[in-house]
């Protein structure tokens, strides 16, 4: 049921209906969404303490932010980080003085030219892989992390992809906050697509994960870094504020808030590089 109206809500989208009268047929059938849905629970731990926009510090020039980019928690290749590497590393990142930014801040930190202390880091996971259940979440309570991971809306019937209630209970999770955003509907690479079809992966993995989920939905990562001019039209379109590449370095708003860049961790890192890659984004 909930599928079908994922695809009610993005075919009066990809007809052209406003986004608000979409979101007002959803709701007719889905509970309210991000700022409701939060305010319940109350006085429930989601990790490291959040700075309150107020105390935020403008940025000297343009507000410049790690992105790190993982992928699985596994033994295997470069896009796998074992189990104590990564555990590892987010108590490095704890230890450090590091605020885990959500997407939410990592926005207003790079249109704002704001900070709510020097080092700050946004945690990205692509893929959806099943170890950000079974391995990543309880390595995120221990350091009380907020992560994002973004998530392939047709890979959840895949074996070593979480499952639908894994995911709902990520996006629950209490003692860390794990945020779902968008890996398109099947990872495919954009920039191979017509531009309907690249339509068609945005549009409809924020639906879906919309309504599962009942968050906003704010953020694209492109499958495997692939994307052309089309790719940034699209993401605009369906309702983006930000899309993530795989560009190395610093993300930072003159790249294009859809076409930022990330910092790829390869397994096998010490803790004086990992603590350099993080600072410098390279
Ligand atoms: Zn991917």
């Amino acid at each position: 049921m909930k599928l079908r109206v994922g695809l009610i809500l993005t075919l009066l989208l990809l007809a052209g209906c406003g986004q608000q009268k979409a979101t007002k047929t959803a709701t007719h059938t889905a509970p309210k969404v991000t700022a409701t849905a939060h305010k319940t629970r109350v006085k429930v731990n989601h990790g490291q303490k959040r700075i309150p926009l107020r105390k935020w510090h403008k940025t000297a020039g343009a507000a410049r932010i790690p992105i790190l980019m993982y992928h699985d928690i596994n033994v295997g290749n470069t896009l796998q980080m074992p189990r104590t590497q990564m555990q590892n590393q987010m108590h490095w990142l704890k230890d450090a003085g590091y605020y885990f930014l959500s997407p939410q801040e990592a926005y207003i930190a790079l249109t704002q030219n704001k900070l709510p202390q020097k080092k700050v880091v946004w945690v990205t996971f692509d893929d959806g892989y099943r170890s950000m259940y079974t391995q990543g979440l309880p390595i995120f309570k221990q350091v009380g992390a907020y992560v994002t991971i973004n998530e392939i809306t047709d890979s959840l019937k895949l074996r070593n992809h979480v499952d639908m209630q894994q995911l709902l209970a990520l996006n629950k999770a209490t003692g860390a906050t794990v945020n779902i955003e968008s890996h398109t509907v099947s990872h495919l690479d954009m920039n191979k697509l017509p531009m309907q079809k690249q339509m068609t992966e945005m549009v409809y993995s924020r639906g879906r994960l919309q309504q599962w989920l009942h968050t906003e939905i704010t953020t694209v990562a492109y499958p495997a870094g692939h994307y052309n001019q089309d790719s940034v039209i699209a993401a605009k379109k369906a309702g983006y504020k930000m899309a993530l590449t795989t560009h190395p370095g610093l993300a930072t708003a003159s790249q294009g808030l859809l076409q930022l860049h990330r910092v790829r961790v390869n397994p096998g890192l010490s803790k004086q590089r990992y603590l350099e890659l993080v600072a410098t984004g390279i």
